[in-house]
């Protein structure tokens, strides 16, 4: 970590994440000389490559923007590269480094053979046109597509990144290529290759998990308050399913504040999630405009304010920082579940784990994103599609795998499960074994 914070200054949320990943194993990197011999660790944090390239588009005003492009292709020991693409202004190599490391050990925990990658750009879609999207979605394809493919990497969404920008990228993949070759991306549209559920995935997986880690402890979601942050894709997967589940969502929010919903959120509020996101507006208060009464909107607060039994942070790293923590233990959560990639702060977990709240780590919780963008992939290597229920059948298999990872290498001598150690010791034991058999590369 002393090496890394010298090499790399200011790249926060890289050496986070490291952090994090380095605590939870060194016990376990202790017992096994032969990863100390081939210097896994010094291998693993660094990525194998990152592109970097200019991305300039026109905007509606006829002006000419440059962004910056990445990818960052991080680890193949266990399968090609494989991640989302995220587009947000504040878009740094720190922040795609601290990805792609997570999503390395993520896809670990998925069962299936995918290695890790993250990519993106600082273009900030909030406020754009429909066209000024696409135009800068081919602009970036325009440079990116020849360091990806079905067998060496494949980009999906992330946050700014949904179904209509893979498809404008995938338009332009395909006009450039020659090849229809639809294992080149996922989160594709339904009727040319994207699987079904992948839009849901991520919110349907992680309220599984939310699921098995509550059994484990006795408890049941029925009747529980939950109150997500977000109101992007993965927000709206997880509202639906705590819904289906009998579970009560009180509280969405957005970078203007939160939309407390005491009644729990309907059908309809979560139907008009999809016309927020799609509006690029970035305004949670639209809900509440919309939805007079149900939906209260307070400025400048967060989800967290809101009283609940289960807060899932569903946006952006770091959002639930340990204040956040403090006033939720206060208002009575006892289970606190990350959907976003690194949602809370060291500080806040640390608080958490202390106070005996239920905390499971994004790695593991938002896994089934991924996983079922590696069915998707199998869908179209195979040339056929499966129907919803295969493919949730497969995920619901694969998140009660990913918990009984974590149970395996994170249970505690009182019996109770550090779902952080468990989750990072198990996607690192994988991806470190696979390293060490292929040899020094
Ligand atoms: N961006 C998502 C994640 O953080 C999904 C990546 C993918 O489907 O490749 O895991």
């Amino acid at each position: 970590m002393a090496k890394l914070q010298v090499k790399y200054p200011g790249e926060n949320e890289y050496l986070q994440a490291v952090q994090e990943v380095l605590d939870s194993i060194e016990d376990v990197y202790n017992q096994h000389p032969e990863f100390e011999q081939a210097k896994i660790v010094e291998r693993m944090v660094e990525p194998d490559r990152i592109f970097t390239f200019r991305v300039t588009w026109t905007d509606d005003r006829g002006e000419v923007q440059t962004n910056l492009g990445y990818r960052i292709q991080f680890n193949s020991a266990i399968g090609p590269y494989k991640g989302g693409l995220r587009f947000h202004r504040a878009v740094t190599p720190s922040m795609l480094k601290f990805l792609g490391f997570e999503q390395t050990f993520k896809n670990a925990l998925t069962t299936l053979p995918m290695g890790g990658a993250k990519g993106g750009s600082d273009f900030d879609p909030a406020g754009k046109s429909n066209n000024e999207i696409m135009r800068f979605c081919q602009a970036f394809m325009y440079e990116l597509w020849q360091c990806i493919g079905p067998d060496q990497d494949i980009p999906a969404g992330d946050v700014g990144v949904g179904g209509r920008e893979i498809g404008y990228m995938y338009g332009m993949y395909k006009k450039l290529a020659r090849q229809y070759n639809t294992g080149v991306l996922t989160g594709k549209g339904g009727t040319w290759g994207g699987s079904i559920l992948r839009p849901e995935a991520t919110g349907f997986g992680a309220l599984y998990f939310v699921e098995h880690v509550l059994k484990h402890a006795g408890k049941d979601i029925k009747g529980c308050r939950v109150a997500l942050s977000g109101f992007g894709n993965v927000a709206w997967g997880a509202a639906i399913k705590a819904t289906e589940l009998g579970a009560k969502v009180v509280a969405i929010s957005g970078p203007d504040g939160v939309c407390e919903i005491p009644e729990g959120i309907t059908k309809d509020m979560i139907d008009y999630m999809l016309v927020m996101r799609a509006s690029n507006r970035n305004k949670v208060q639209d809900m509440a405009d919309m939805f007079p009464g149900k939906a209260v909107f307070t400025e400048g607060k967060k989800a967290w304010s809101v009283k609940c039994d289960i807060a899932l942070p569903c946006a952006f790293q770091n959002e639930l920082s340990e204040d956040d923590a403090k006033e939720l233990v206060a208002n009575g959560t006892w289970c606190v579940c990350e959907v976003s990639n690194m949602g809370c702060q060291p500080g806040a977990i640390h608080y958490l784990q202390h106070n005996g709240i239920l905390f499971a780590p994004g790695k593991a919780v938002n896994a089934g994103g991924v996983a079922t963008s590696g069915l998707e992939m199998t869908q179209n290597a195979g040339h056929i599609s499966w129907s919803g229920k295969e493919v949730d059948d497969k995920l619901h298999f694969i998140m009660q795998s990913i918990h009984e990872q974590c149970v395996k290498y994170g249970v505690q001598p009182d019996g109770s499960i550090d779902y952080v150690k468990g989750a990072n010791i198990a996607g690192f034991m994988k991806v470190a074994t696979a390293m060490l058999e292929q040899g020094i590369i």
